[in-house]
């Protein structure tokens, strides 16, 4: 109990300042280096934020081919042509993790890929050892962002 509590302290989260999509992109490629199979990413933040665009930079950093679009009508796109399988999921229109069953999320956890999450917020229950990354929007600036990642430990030492 006091060793996690005393790793939760010393847990490194990032923060990161974008000011393009581009920039947003290339951090998702440098995660995208270190993701292992199994990895879930959830993402906070409002529409727009940058999640797809993240989500992009991901799929191309783990050498996805086809071109990324966003979940929203399919709730979930699969990429497989990476390194690691991308599942790509929606979360807006579920109420809650007791929905996870319909969408066949458990399937997707044991085909050792990537999950990255968007809307985790409306199946935070089911997301307790995910990246978490937030992405805020600069209400000064359309083009500014704020990324955090936390549960990134392993990112350090990319320099994001
Ligand atoms: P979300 O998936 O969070 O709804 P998208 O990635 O679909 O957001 O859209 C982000 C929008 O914000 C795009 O239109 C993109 O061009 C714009 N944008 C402007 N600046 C940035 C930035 N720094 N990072 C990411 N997106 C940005
Ligand atoms: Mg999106």
């Amino acid at each position: 109990m006091v060793e996690s509590c005393q790793k939760s302290k010393v847990r490194e989260n990032m923060q990161i300042r974008t000011i393009s999509p581009e920039e947003t992109e290339a951090v998702g490629r440098k995660i995208a280096a270190k993701l292992l199979p199994g990895d879930i990413i959830a993402y906070y933040g409002d529409l727009g934020a940058g999640k797809t665009a993240f989500t992009r930079g991901l799929a191309a950093g783990l050498g996805v081919t086809e071109q990324v679009t966003s979940p929203t009508y399919t709730i979930v796109n699969e990429y497989l042509s990476g390194r690691l399988p991308l599942f790509h999921f929606d979360m807006y229109r579920l109420d809650s993790a007791d929905d996870l069953f319909d969408i066949g999320w458990e399937d997707y956890l044991a085909r050792g890929g990537v999950c990255a999450v968007e809307w985790s917020e409306n199946v935070e229950e089911a997301l307790s050892g995910a990246i978490r990354i937030t992405i805020h929007k600069d209400p000064a600036d359309e083009n500014v962002r704020t990324i955090t990642i936390e549960g990134g430990e392993r990112f350090v030492d990319l320099g994001v």
